[in-house]
């Protein structure tokens, strides 16, 4: 089972989001083998994560997109479990502040691109200048049509300077929303969630699966590529975003850093 293969938009391809089933569970019909089949991954991520930052080379960055209840917060909180928090931050990006909307785009997320040893993680990111932006023309289309261009440059940037990025779209189906969306009605541990626009923004379902489809297809590249994760199935959705980032991790060849290499770290040279 090679979910990362599987799941991966090929880059320069013609890509349909409809060809991609939100209730795919891979033959993983039961919750409880891929609960354990997750545990063991998060186990391997920690360690991983320790080499990562012993290392001290390169960094990961994972972002995260979605819609409105698609499981974000759930995947970063299942995933990460376990991961020690001096080597992972998240940062969740909300509606640009005043002083964000005097500059670029990319400005404000820039700054939040992890360092090396380190893995980052996106809670929305640059792709809402083409998905909300875009959605309810917040900025005129001849500004970010251009901005997929622009985003794949700035991938390239960070990718050529040794941060590893993956890009996950939780991928649920308009009625398992709603059915999230009720659920935060009637349950106190989640209606702190509920915020009044997303109702209304799930009126704009149809705007949203084409400015992601175009985001995904256009933005999927060798250096930054996009995975449709079919996120009906939490346990799937945990599962799937976990075994790829192990799997990329795992290509890294992470190694402890040896004596020699502790020395050229510590001497003035930039490497
Ligand atoms: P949440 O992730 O549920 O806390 O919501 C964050 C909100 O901020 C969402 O409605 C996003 O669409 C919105 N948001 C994030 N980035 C941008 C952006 N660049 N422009 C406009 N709205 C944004
Ligand atoms: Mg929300």
């Amino acid at each position: 089972m090679n979910l990362r293969k599987q799941f991966m938009v090929k880059p320069g391809g013609k890509f349909r989001l409809s060809d991609h089933d939100p209730d795919e569970v891979c033959n993983v019909d039961e919750k409880k083998e891929a609960v354990e089949l997750t545990l063991h991954l998060t186990g391997r991520l920690v360690h991983l994560q320790k080499v990562l930052y012993a290392e001290h080379k390169r960094s990961l960055l994972i972002i995260l997109q979605g819609m409105d209840a698609s499981g974000k917060d759930g995947t970063i909180s299942h995933v990460m479990s376990g991961v020690n928090p001096q080597g992972c931050y998240v940062t969740a990006f909300k509606e640009p502040t005043k002083v964000e909307l005097d500059h670029d785009f990319l400005w404000r997320v820039h700054q939040h691109v992890p360092g090396r040893g380190i893995i980052g993680i996106f809670n929305r990111s640059h792709y809402e200048d083409v998905l909300v932006v875009r959605v309810h023309n917040l900025v005129p289309k001849d500004v970010w049509s251009k901005r997929y261009d622009q985003i794949n440059a700035f991938e390239e940037i960070l990718a050529e300077n040794n941060v590893v990025i993956l890009k996950f779209f939780l991928n649920i189906s308009k009625d398992e929303q709603a059915r999230r969306l009720e659920e935060r009605k009637i349950d106190p541990e989640k209606s702190w969630k509920i915020s009044e626009a997303d109702e209304a923004e799930r009126k704009f379902w149809d705007d949203y699966q084409a400015a992601y489809q175009d985001a995904i297809g256009k933005c999927s590249t060798k250096y930054a590529p996009w995975f449709v994760i079919p996120a009906n199935k939490k346990w799937f959705r945990n599962l799937a975003v976990s075994q790829i980032i192990v799997d990329m991790l795992d290509d890294l060849k992470l190694k402890y850093p040896t004596q020699v290499n502790l020395a050229k770290r510590n001497s003035k040279a930039r490497q």
